[in-house]
C-alpha cells in the first residue's frame, strides 16, 4: 500500500529517535506501517528532566487566559488535521474511519475546548470564621505527571489526561501503547504548531513491562500517574508507584451489565445494544457485555438481536459501509479466539465466533452472541474486550441487581425500562461508577466519570479532572 509513517519521541520540544526500534503493524491488512522508536529508562529520564525544567520556565509563568488561548488553539488545529488524524487512528487501530472521523477525533478536540472554557469557572473554597479569621485555598500543579494510555481509544484517552492536566499548568510525559503510536506523534506536531512551550509535552514510545512505562512509573521525579488500561496492570503501577508515593488515578477494565427490562422500547434495546456490544469491535471499556434481559421478552429479544447482528458488515475500516472493523493485534484475535472456545464448552455460540469469510488478512472477527452459559462461566465474569456479547434471562429486580452486581468489576451500567421508579431504584443499588437509564455512552464531560470495585480509583471529569490534576494549599489569615 505503500503508506509509511514512523513514530519518533517528542522530548523537550524536539523530535528523536532511540537506538531501538520496533515495527508498527496495521491490523486490518498485517502490513508495515512504519518503524517506532522504542524508548528506555534514557528517553524517560530526559522526558522527565524536560518536563521539571518547563515546570520553573516561560509555561509556569503563563496566565490562566494564556492557559486557555493556548488549549483552544490545540482543539482547533486538531479539528483543523481531522482527516489526517481520523486515517492515522484507523490505520493504527484497525476501527472504522468513519468512528474516528465521528467520534474518536472530533471528541480529542473538544477534549480541549472544554477544559479551555471550563477553566474559566475553576474556583477553590473560603471560610470566614466568627472571630473574623479567614481560610482560602488556592491551586497549584501537582507537577510532572505521567499519562499512560490503552490502544482502543487512543487520541480520545490520551487528551482527555492532558487537556485537564495542561489546564492546571503541569507537564507532561506521555506513554502512548506500543500498538498505536501515530496520532500521539501527530499530537506532538500540533503541541508545537500551537506554540507550547519546549518541554511541557513530552511523548516517550514504548513497551509497558521493563519499558519506557515502568521507567515512567517508578521514576522518582513523576508526581502523578493517570493510567487507563487492564486492572491486572493498574495493580503493577500502583505497585511501583508507592516507592515514590505518586498520586493515582486509574481508569481500569469493566465487565459491564446491560439490563433489560419486559417493559423496555424493544426498538430502542436493540439499535443501542448493537452499538454497545459491537462499536469499536467491542474494544471498549464500557461495553455492555453482560446483557441480562427479562425473562416474558427473551425469546422475542433474542430473535431480533441475532438478525440485527448478522446485519453488520465486518471489513475494510475504510469502506464507508463497515460497521465492524479488524482487532488490534494477532495475540488479542487469539486472546478473544480463546474465550469463544471456552464459550463453546460452556454454553453455546448463537451467532459469529468465526473469522468472517473473505478476509484472509487482518485481525477481523464476526460479532459474537453467546447463549445458555451461567453467571460463574469464564465469558460471563471475565472481560473479553472484543465482539463478544453474553445474553442471559433473569425473573425479577431483585435477582438481577445481585447478579449484576456479583462482579469484581464495577465501572458502567445500563439499565433499559419505561417505569421510572423502578429505574431510579435500580440504579441506586448497581455497584458501578457509572450508569445509564435507556441509553449508552451518553457523555457530558462535566460529570463524574470512572469505576468502583476493580474497574479504577478515582474519577476524572469536569471539577475530578481539575482535582487530580492540582494541589491545593490552604492558607488562612488571622484578621
Ligand atoms: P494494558 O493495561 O495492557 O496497557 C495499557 C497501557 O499500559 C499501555 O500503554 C501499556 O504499554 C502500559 N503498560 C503495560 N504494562 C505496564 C507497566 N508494568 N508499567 C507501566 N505501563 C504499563 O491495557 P490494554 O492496552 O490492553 O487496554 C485494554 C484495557 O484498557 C481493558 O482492560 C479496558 O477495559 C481498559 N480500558 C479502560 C477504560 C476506562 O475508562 N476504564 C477505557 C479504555 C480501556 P504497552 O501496551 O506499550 O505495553
Amino acid at each position: 500500500m505503500g503508506f509509511t509513517f514512523h513514530c519518533r519521541h517528542f522530548i523537550n520540544g524536539q523530535f528523536v529517535e532511540s537506538g531501538e526500534r520496533f515495527t508498527n503493524i496495521n491490523p486490518a491488512t498485517e502490513e508495515e506501517l512504519g518503524w517506532v522508536a522504542e524508548g528506555g529508562r534514557e528517553e524517560i529520564d530526559r522526558a522527565v528532566q524536560a518536563a521539571k525544567r518547563a515546570l520553573k520556565g516561560e509555561w509556569g509563568k503563563y496566565s490562566i487566559h494564556d492557559r486557555i488561548a493556548v488549549i483552544r488553539r490545540i482543539g482547533d488545529l486538531i479539528l483543523e488535521r481531522k482527516e489526517e488524524f481520523a486515517r492515522l487512528e484507523s490505520l493504527d487501530t484497525g476501527k472504522p474511519y468513519s468512528l474516528s472521523a465521528h467520534l474518536d477525533i472530533p471528541r480529542a478536540a473538544y477534549n480541549f475546548h472544554f477544559f479551555a472554557d471550563y477553566l474559566h469557572s475553576v474556583g477553590t473554597e473560603s471560610y470566614q470564621m466568627d472571630s473574623g479569621q479567614f481560610h482560602y485555598a488556592i491551586r497549584r500543579p501537582v507537577g510532572v505527571v505521567g499519562l499512560i494510555n490503552p490502544w482502543n481509544l487512543p487520541l480520545l484517552l490520551l487528551t482527555w489526561k492532558m487537556a485537564p492536566a495542561l489546564a492546571m499548568g503541569n507537564t507532561i510525559v506521555a506513554k502512548p501503547a506500543e500498538l498505536t503510536p501515530m496520532t500521539a506523534t501527530l499530537l506532538a506536531e500540533v503541541m508545537k504548531d500551537a506554540g507550547l512551550p519546549d518541554g511541557v509535552v513530552n511523548i516517550v514510545h514504548g513497551f509497558g513491562p521493563h519499558s519506557a512505562g515502568q521507567f515512567l512509573t517508578e521514576h522518582p521525579d513523576v508526581n502523578a500517574i493517570s493510567f487507563t488500561g487492564e486492572t491486572h496492570t493498574g495493580k503493577t503501577i500502583m505497585a511501583a508507584a508507592a516507592k515514590s508515593l505518586k498520586r493515582l488515578s486509574f481508569e481500569l477494565g469493566g465487565k459491564n451489565p446491560n439490563i433489560i427490562f419486559s417493559d423496555a422500547d424493544l426498538d430502542d434495546v436493540i439499535e443501542t445494544t448493537i452499538k454497545s456490544s459491537f462499536s469499536n469491535q467491542g474494544e471498549v471499556c464500557l461495553a455492555g457485555s453482560r446483557i441480562y434481559v427479562q425473562r416474558p421478552i427473551y425469546n422475542q429479544f433474542l430473535e431480533r438481536f441475532v438478525e440485527r447482528t448478522k446485519q453488520l458488515v465486518v471489513g475494510d475500516p475504510f469502506d464507508s459501509k463497515t460497521d465492524v472493523g479488524a482487532l488490534i493485534s494477532k495475540e488479542h484475535l487469539e486472546r478473544v479466539s480463546g474465550y469463544l472456545d471456552i464459550a463453546r464448552s460452556e454454553g453455546r455460540i448463537l451467532v459469529g465466533g468465526k473469522r468472517p469469510q473473505g478476509l484472509e488478512k487482518g485481525y477481523y472477527l464476526e460479532p459474537t452472541i453467546i447463549v445458555d452459559v451461567d453467571d460463574q462461566c469464564r465469558v460471563v465474569k471475565e472481560e473479553i474486550f472484543g465482539p463478544v456479547a453474553c445474553v442471559l434471562p433473569f425473573d425479577t429486580e431483585e435477582e438481577v441487581i445481585a447478579r449484576a452486581n456479583d462482579s469484581d468489576y464495577g465501572l458502567s451500567a445500563t439499565i433499559w425500562t419505561s417505569d421510572l421508579k423502578r429505574a431510579h431504584r435500580v440504579a441506586h443499588q448497581i455497584e458501578s461508577g457509572v450508569v445509564w437509564v435507556n441509553t449508552w455512552f451518553l457523555r457530558d464531560l462535566r460529570t463524574p466519570f470512572g469505576g468502583m470495585k476493580h474497574s479504577g480509583i478515582g474519577r476524572e471529569g469536569g471539577a475530578h479532572s481539575i482535582d487530580f490534576y492540582s494541589e491545593l494549599t490552604n492558607i488562612t489569615v488571622k484578621l
